[in-house]
């Protein structure tokens, strides 16, 4: 992915402004130049858009606990899965890929679509939140009778303090939510 172009000027004394860098994810975004990095020649300019390096301080944190991995994993499964089916936040990443298309109006997005160009950005908040939901949780593996029912209050307790992590007034994932998945097969602790 190109490197931050004014981290790599000032790392080159002004000889370079384009670099190649492998960025694993808590990496991507520069905060101190909001610049998001897309692809070997692209970056996003996020200075509209806060909430990335909030979130990212929360992804950092989170990566010193063995185990984050795996929900940082999951979460973003899960949120990608919400972003395709136009789920539950919806219009909140709507209108965060607004504020970023306003903000690169020089930028012709990747299959010509902002929607899949931005997609693992206008999320990324959401889904360390719901990582680090993931990361916390402590549900019941099993149960006497065979699979944990999905009104065991466990569940439900984990259903209301993901719901307000995400700010979300309600949040009743459908059967077939990948979060459910999740829920039954989470690995044990
Ligand atoms: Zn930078």
């Amino acid at each position: 992915m190109q490197a931050c172009p004014t981290c790599t000027r000032r790392s080159t004394a002004g000889a370079a402004d384009h670099a190649l860098a492998y960025l694993p994810g808590h990496k991507v975004l520069c905060p101190d130049h909001h610049h998001w990095s897309t692809g070997p020649r692209d970056g996003l300019d996020v200075h509209a858009l806060p909430e990335l390096a909030h979130a990212q301080r929360h992804h950092r944190r989170l990566l010193r606990h063995p185990g984050a991995a795996t929900a940082l994993t999951w979460a973003q499964s899960v949120t990608t899965r919400w972003y395709d089916q136009q789920d539950f936040l919806a219009p909140r990443w709507q209108r965060r890929t607004h504020r970023l298309q306003n903000a690169n109006p020089h930028v012709v997005p990747t299959g010509t679509s902002w929607a899949l160009h931005a997609g693992p950005l206008v999320t990324y908040p959401e889904t360390v939140t719901l990582a680090r939901a993931l990361h916390q949780a402590r549900l019941p593996t099993q149960h006497r009778t065979g699979p944990v029912p999905a009104s065991h209050p466990a569940i439900a307790a984990f259903l209301t303090r993901t719901a307000q992590a995400l700010d979300l007034p309600r949040f009743t994932p459908p059967p077939t939510d990948l979060l459910w998945t999740w829920i039954h097969h989470h690995p044990r602790r």
